[in-house]
């Protein structure tokens, strides 16, 4: 607990070095942005305003609230949760689920746009994406917003229906962890009330508390002093400034009222060693944390605050490559490990430094030993200049990243910042400061520092140490003992230890240059405003230069191969493919030289088989396309094979897939697989015993196969790339491919089930769970704008039904997914709807027959004012997606694959939609008789 101490030793040392270099005398405060209007009223609450533009005409309405599950009394355990679901079931203006059906007609969803969330010390409230075309929507936005901090009814019978709800909700988010770790924290909290108030609470409170237990909490809690109101968009910020000022200045500010404090945790002064074990957990992972106080709130105004920042992520963030680095090793007795320091669990009010760590085998007390002795070495010899300057090289890089993107930043990004500054006092000042400060800092800030800090991170004696163990519950299993785990820290700080050597490779990515290509032909589209090159090796590239993101550059590309190119004997070797190849070096560097080679540089590429094409995929900064373009390259003509990394991967995914079927959900998901893909092994999903037939080698050998002709390939470039450098980067990187082989299209090795197929079952599981599949397709629809778009209405009408009649109606379930849409590949076009719900058991029947009933309803028409609302949605939505890059690169694919434009008349054929000609396509997809339905439910 030691962190103001060590903080101060960390500032010292930085200040010498600030103080010489700029002659200051104490650390200057951190401005707040001068952009957002702040403000607080009378009665307490708390106010942020910020115009912001992009995108154009949208804005997010929030409200933050400083109380969560924390303030919770023991009769109330689960009441500031089951409050926030109440928030949306009647308020002073919004009565029943108005407040749901106003937000559908101007298009802003339920759970997507619309929604809220408990912590243990925040409850915050959204309303993002609003479409703020006109000036009614900011009011009724405003008024919601008021409701919810001084409106809401609680009424008898809502709180019934909300019952089933939560409870479900409760069952969906449970897992062999989640019990775990409920189970675990009165331990692992001794003596604090953070040892009994997850936030989803109790059920036997859920399903039986009366009324006035959840009006007290809200009359206590839910006061201005612990909220404020955050508009973010594009709005007149003086016009909603004297809005919330008119509406929420009336109420009242209770002169007898609780406060908030941040609830204590005890300095534990022995090891506290927590070990458990469940029936569906998966794999065993071990945490070790080591308990140090928080940055207290009123310490984070200077600027030592975001120079500490800054020091503790580079001495996490080196650590972390060291720990990758030593997985790798074949003695390692982890298989991952991972630090992080940063809130100890729940409580705000003490951090910890902690690492994550995923043993091999029985071996969690020497990967302890192992983990622990690596943040010694880490501690007592420090990092190394190397490994600092890499550090520091990924951060200038990514502050440019963020600098240069900074006119085309999202409401939310803002959002987000505000709430954290209003409840943890997190400093908010403008983008130019971080910019300017961090520029000028980072060259002054000494690896001395960092070291010290890392020092104070890994203490030397068992104060505040706390180890969880959790584990497989099986027969014949071993677990580690608290004898054995406590001895492994001592072990661990009795060893000889010797400084970390950095093994660099000091060499360019590519040291010799390709012959260089050259753009043979050049072809415009105008419809989607692309240059189409054909180089002289046969590739074309298809160019698109936007601005929509400034630090963005993709890459995507497809060529004729595909998996289905292969027969049985290669189908774990298929499935492991895309990883395999991940897990490479490239040129002459391995694995982790690639990673450390590539320090300062802001690019990735990677290759993706699918089943009829192989895929290429990349990303940069404008800055970065010649690095990006480089690893293209080489994934094409080098590929370097790294067996430690490859033996590596090997023993995660065994460890991984050994135990997944202990999972119910993943009993389920296989379930649907082998129905749905009439038990096609192709497409099954790995498990343990294919691992054998894995093959290095043979993956390798698919891979040259896949790209020895990249005559076969489209790669589409979209972003905000530099027009004159372009081209030279793409004749000299694309243009000398490979281009030899002809190129082979595979076949259709696709299966699916036909006519109606069932699949009930029952499935014991820790928690009882009853989950549903139900989907249908039709292979005759053609693919057009016009059939893309019904079908994502109905997808979306779907929801809309589900919500009212399963979730609000019928309490049967928490949320039920449910989408519809097009697809297309060499050989067919297909329709196809998909649901799924979580169920309550005991109203499993009434889910199931309200699932099958409103699909079939479709085929007589579909409620016209839900399609209106859908309309709306559907077309705000795309105007939003208009203004990604990723959005281009799948409409030009699909123009350039199939010759169909998907956005030009989108806004046309969204309009032209009725009830008619939507039960018309249900129709024909339902007419085609195939339906399959997958049900789980609990056995005795
Ligand atoms: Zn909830």
């Amino acid at each position: 607990m030691k962190m103001k101490t060590f903080l101060l030793a960390a500032l010292a040392m930085l200040s010498t070095a600030v103080v010489m270099a700029q002659g200051m005398m104490q650390m200057p405060p951190i401005p707040v942005d001068p952009d957002v209007r702040i403000g607080k009223l009378d009665n307490g609450l708390t106010y942020y305003i910020r115009h912001n533009n992009w995108p154009e005409q949208r804005a997010e309405f929030y409200i933050a609230q400083r109380v969560g599950s924390i303030q919770e009394d023991d009769n109330q355990r689960g009441l500031a949760h089951f409050l926030e679901h109440m928030a949306f079931n009647g308020s002073k203006h919004f009565k029943g689920n108005d407040l749901l059906r106003w937000c559908e007609s101007v298009g802003i969803q339920f759970g997507t746009d619309l929604n809220a969330y408990t912590s243990i010390d925040q409850t915050v409230y959204n309303i993002s994406n609003v479409p703020v075309t006109r000036e009614g929507i900011v009011d009724s936005c405003l008024l919601i917003l008021y409701d919810w901090a001084d409106g809401l009814l609680l009424e008898q019978e809502e709180i019934e229906k909300e019952r089933g709800v939560i409870h479900e909700e409760w069952r969906l988010r449970t897992s062999a962890m989640s019990r775990m770790l409920e189970r675990d924290l009165p331990k692992l909290y001794p003596g604090s009330k953070y040892g009994y108030r997850m936030p989803i609470g109790l059920m036997e409170i859920i399903d039986n508390f009366e009324r006035p237990f959840l009006q007290a909490y809200y009359e206590k809690w839910y006061r201005p002093d612990n909220q404020a109101i955050i508009v973010v968009g594009d709005v007149d910020v003086d016009k909603v400034e004297q809005k919330i000022k008119a509406l929420f200045a009336p109420i009242e500010l209770p002169a007898n009222r609780a406060m908030v404090t941040l609830e204590p945790v005890p300095d534990n002064e022995q090891a506290i060693i927590v070990i458990d074990k469940d029936k569906e957990q998966p794999t065993n992972i071990v945490y070790l944390m080591m308990k140090h106080e928080a940055v207290p709130d009123s310490m984070k105004k200077n600027l030592d605050y975001l120079m500490t920042d800054f020091i503790k992520d580079a001495a996490v963030s080196m650590l972390n490559d060291r720990l990758k680095e030593y997985a790798e090793k074949p003695e390692s007795p982890f298989l991952q490990a991972s630090a992080e320091d940063g809130q100890y669990l729940l409580s705000r009010s003490v951090d910890a430094f902690e690492i994550n760590i995923m043993p091999k085998d029985g071996q969690a007390e020497a990967a302890l030993i192992a983990v622990m002795t690596e943040a010694r070495r880490a501690a007592e010899f420090g990092f190394t200049p190397t490994e600092y300057q890499r550090y520091k090289d990924n951060y200038q890089s990514a502050l440019d990243k963020m600098y240069s993107n900074k006119d085309k930043r999202y409401n939310s990004n803002f959002v987000k910042k505000y709430v954290n500054h209003f409840i943890e006092n997190e400093p908010i000042p403008s983008i130019d400061f971080t910019y300017e400060t961090m520029k000028q800092l980072l060259p002054m800030l000494p690896l001395e520092a960092v070291n010290m800090l890392m020092k104070e991170l890994v203490p030397t004696t068992d104060k505040n140490l706390v180890v969880l163990s959790m584990h497989t519950e099986k027969e014949g299993a071993v677990y580690p003992t608290e004898e054995g785990l406590k001895n492994a820290i001592a072990t661990a700080r009795a060893a000889q230890i010797e400084a970390y050597v950095d093994n660099v490779k000091n060499e360019p990515l590519m040291t010799v240059l390709p012959q260089k290509g050259s753009i043979v032909n050049v072809k415009k589209d105008e419809l989607f405003g692309y240059d189409e090159l054909t180089l002289s090796n046969g590739v074309k590239v298809v160019l698109k230069k936007t601005d929509l993101k400034k630090d963005q550059v993709l890459l995507r590309a497809e060529g004729f191969g595909g998996s289905a190119l292969y027969g049985e004997k290669d189908f774990a070797n298929i499935k492991m493919f895309n990883d395999v190849i991940e897990s490479s070096g490239l040129g002459n560097f391995s694995h982790t030289e690639l990673e450390k080679a590539l320090a300062g540089k802001i690019a990735s590429a990677s290759l993706n088989l699918s089943t009829n094409r192989m895929n290429v995929s990349g990303s940069s900064t404008p800055k970065d396309v010649e690095t990006m373009l480089q690893l293209v390259h080489l994934y094409f003509t080098a590929i370097n094979k790294d067996q430690k990394s490859y033996d590596n991967l090997m023993q995660t995914t065994e460890n991984a897939l050994k135990n997944r079927s202990l999972r119910p959900e993943v009993v389920f998901s296989d379930s649907i697989q082998a129905t749905v893909g009439c038990h096609n092994k192709r497409f099954t999903s790995l498990v343990a015993d294919d691992l054998a037939q894995v093959s290095y080698d043979r993956i390798l050998e698919m891979a040259k196969e896949q790209t020895a002709n990249a005559g076969a390939f489209t790669f589409t470039i979209i972003g905000n790339y530099d027009e004159e450098a372009i081209r030279p980067l793409v004749e000299q990187y694309l243009g000398s491919l490979p281009a030899e082989m002809e190129y082979v299209k595979t076949g259709d090795v696709s299966t699916e089930f036909k006519g109606l197929v069932t699949n009930n079952f029952r499935h014991k599981s820790e928690t009882p769970k009853a989950l549903a599949v139900m989907t249908w397709y039709a292979n005759d629809l053609p693919y057009t704008l016009e059939n893309n778009i019904k079908a994502a209405i109905i997808g979306q009408i779907l929801d809309m039904e589900y919500t009212k009649k399963i979730r609000e109606e019928a309490s049967a379930a928490y949320t039920v997914f449910s989408m519809a849409d097009m697809e297309r590949d060499d050989f067919k076009s297909q329709a196809s709807i998909f649901i799924y719900c979580p169920m309550k058991p005991e109203k499993a029947d009434t889910a199931i027959i309200i699932m099958r009933d409103e699909v079939n309803a479709l085929v007589k028409g579909c409620d016209a004012d839900k399609l209106t609302k859908v309309k709306e949605y559907m077309l705000k939505n795309h105007s939003d997606e208009q203004k990604q890059n990723n959005y281009w690169v799948n409409c030009i694919n699909e123009w350039r694959r199939w010759g169909v434009d998907l956005n030009t008349d989108y806004e046309k054929v969204v309009n032209a939609q009725t009830p008619e000609t939507i039960a018309a396509f249900a129709k024909e997809l339902l007419n085609a008789g195939n339906c399959a339905e997958i049900i789980m439910l609990p056995a005795e």
